[in-house]
């Protein structure tokens, strides 16, 4: 059962590793694209137009395309595959543009190159290209006009054309920037079997709470929290059980602070919790909530039922003179003590 304090204090939980995947058969989709439009171009050119010098480059386009993506495919070299296609692609177009001495039609080849750039660079990769290619494609302009082209609507269209597409790509590549920085994000700060945080991102949200109680001159708690006699449930019931328990002690454990506090898994069976704005016996009483909620009824795993208890080291602290790895030695302390003395209790002071 998740509640709304489970949702609050979980990281965002998109496991979804297929971004790269994703990139790579959104990459292999496009290049399939260029492959035929260049083939298309080059069968129009030769049967229609009878432009073979252009037909032939065209053809050459298409195959250097079709070697990219297989090399890709075989490779998994999203990063070449992609250089190789936008360099022939400058090449191709210039070219286009040198053939047709700078006329109007060859702004065509100019709004393919704006799409291929920057939907296989990026934007900022693609822009320094973009930019040289701009310059190759000017200096051509002006080495067939000795003035500047009339501004026809066909060009305006064009460029506007262009303007667009190069527009759309950016936008996509950046959210797709963004997208895998996220899920790159999440993966680092999330424990793998419950989603909760994990040590790395306990520990920056600790500085940061930490941060916000000493200006607020406010006490914490941290509680360390341990599974009793864990190994002997792993035996009993299996590895895959065990799991279950871990989950189930996560779910009990968020269901039981408030929604300011942090819990995180540190690792193993053992948990973390840091209470916001908590001194002495409100940190205890806390700890002993938490340590009835896991114990209050077995969890029921695959019908086996299986009864689950915890010890907890708590220690309280001032966030302007204790850290966390002061805080941390203290819980700590406090846990081995919970265990000497029998676990299934919570310790506040020796
Ligand atoms: P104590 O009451 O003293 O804590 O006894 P314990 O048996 O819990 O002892 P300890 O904390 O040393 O044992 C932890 C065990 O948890 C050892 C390891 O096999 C098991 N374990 C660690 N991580 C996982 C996990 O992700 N899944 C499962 N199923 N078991 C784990
Ligand atoms: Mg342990
Ligand atoms: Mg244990």
């Amino acid at each position: 059962m998740k509640t709304p304090l489970a949702r609050r204090w979980r990281v965002e939980s998109d496991t979804d590793l297929g971004a790269d995947s994703r990139r790579f058969w959104l990459a292999n989709c496009f290049l399939i694209i260029v492959a035929l439009t260049s083939l298309a171009y080059a069968l129009i050119n030769f049967f229609y137009f009878k432009a073979i010098p252009l037909a032939v480059v065209e053809l050459g386009f298409f195959v250097i395309v079709v070697l990219a993506l297989a090399d890709m495919r075989i490779n998994r070299n999203i990063e070449r595959s992609a250089w190789v296609t936008v360099l022939s692609c400058g090449v191709l177009s210039a070219f286009f543009f040198w053939y047709v001495q700078a006329g109007v039609s060859a702004a065509v080849w100019t709004v393919f190159f704006a799409i291929v750039n920057f939907f296989l660079l990026g934007t900022r990769k693609g822009l320094p290209v973009y930019l040289v290619f701009f310059a190759v494609i000017l200096s051509l302009t002006l080495s067939y006009r000795n003035d500047w082209p009339a501004l026809s609507g066909a060009a305006l269209t064009n460029i506007i054309g262009a303007m667009m597409a190069f527009g759309a790509a950016a936008y996509y590549q950046e959210r797709s920037r963004e997208a895998a920085h996220d899920r790159i994000e999440t993966l680092a700060n999330q424990d793998s079997l419950t989603g909760i945080s994990n040590r790395r991102h306990f520990l920056q949200r600790f500085e940061r709470v930490r941060q916000a109680l000493c200006d607020l001159d406010r006490p914490y708690a941290l509680v360390l929290i341990d599974i009793d006699n864990f190994k002997a449930i792993n035996d009993a019931h299996g590895h895959a059980v065990g799991d279950q328990v871990i989950i189930a002690v996560t779910q009990r454990l968020l269901s039981a602070v408030r929604a300011q506090d942090l819990v995180a898994r540190l690792g193993g069976e053992e948990f973390c919790v840091l209470l916001y704005d908590c001194g002495d016996s409100a940190a205890w009483r806390r700890a002993e909530k938490l340590r009835l909620a896991v114990g209050a009824e077995p969890v029921s795993v695959e019908s086996q039922r299986v009864h689950v208890t915890i010890s907890a080291g708590v220690a309280v602290g001032d966030p302007q003179s204790q850290g966390f790895n002061e805080m941390f030695a203290d819980a700590d302390r406090h846990l081995y003590a919970a265990k000497a003395k029998g676990r299934d209790q919570v310790v506040d002071q020796l």
